[in-house]
């Protein structure tokens, strides 16, 4: 059977930080919805024409853009073993919509670590983010600096501060988190799924914690 995970958390929890690190570890693909619409603005697709003007709010996309999006990618053979899904679902029709395609594949979600952060650090850390271009690979000025400023680690690409990442639009954003995608951390853990991590510690310990807590669900 197909293993997937769910990473649950605000926007700046560290959802992506960390499934860059152990979607290796778990050998499974890391699925993004966020750098997928990234993806499409940049080569202009009419999806990314379509995620654009929400996106650059702080505001959703709209769920059947997303659900058939996420569906199109679960679908391909990288995914035959199951995924990593970070940024999906965020909203309740997104998270039914999930079980529902995972039916389809013959599996299910099995664990759904939700990183906690309180609001305060998020802000911080969302506006000294800085992304890579060619991968969405994430440092931050401070508190993970790459080693060459302007240079990502990973692929050598540019490093840039993503629009959506200025103040104003961190703001909407974190809002938008607590009215559409809180009531999932109820949904999960009314199906047992949900495994809470303190997202405030370093990202090594983030990480250990993680692993120890998947390694008994998966
Ligand atoms: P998300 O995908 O949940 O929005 P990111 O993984 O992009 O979050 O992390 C947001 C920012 O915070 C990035 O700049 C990242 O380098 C930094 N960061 C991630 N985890 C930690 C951590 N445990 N401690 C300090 N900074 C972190
Ligand atoms: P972060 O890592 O900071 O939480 P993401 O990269 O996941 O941010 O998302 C950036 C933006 O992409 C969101 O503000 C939203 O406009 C859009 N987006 C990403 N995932 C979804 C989703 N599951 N449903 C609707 N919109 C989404």
């Amino acid at each position: 059977m197909p293993t997937y995970v769910v990473l649950l958390g605000p926007p700046g929890a560290g959802k992506g930080t960390q499934a860059q690190i152990i979607s290796k570890t778990m050998d499974l693909p890391h699925i993004s919805s966020g750098d997928i619409f990234r993806e499409n603005m940049k080569n202009q697709t009419e999806l990314g024409r379509q995620a654009k003007g929400y996106m650059d709010r702080g505001e959703l996309v709209p769920d059947d853009l997303t659900i058939a999006m996420i569906r199109e990618r679960l679908s391909r053979p990288d995914c035959a073993r199951g995924a990593l899904l970070d940024g999906f679902p965020r909203t309740p029709p997104q998270a039914q919509a999930l079980d529902g395609m995972l039916a389809e594949f013959n599996g299910r979600v099995n664990a759904v670590p939700y990183i906690k952060v309180s609001e305060n650090v998020l802000i911080e850390r969302l506006t000294g983010r800085w992304t890579c271009r060619a991968q969405g690979h994430v440092f931050h000025e401070k508190f993970n600096p790459p080693e060459k400023p302007g240079v990502c680690d990973y692929d050598g690409s540019e490093l840039y501060q993503r629009d959506d990442d200025k103040a104003e639009t961190v703001a909407n954003r974190i809002k938008v988190y607590f009215a559409q995608t809180m009531p999932l951390i109820d949904y999960y853990q009314k199906a047992g799924l949900l495994i809470e991590v303190d997202g405030a510690q370093p990202i090594e310990k983030v990480t250990a914690d993680l692993l120890e807590a998947l390694q008994a669900r998966t």
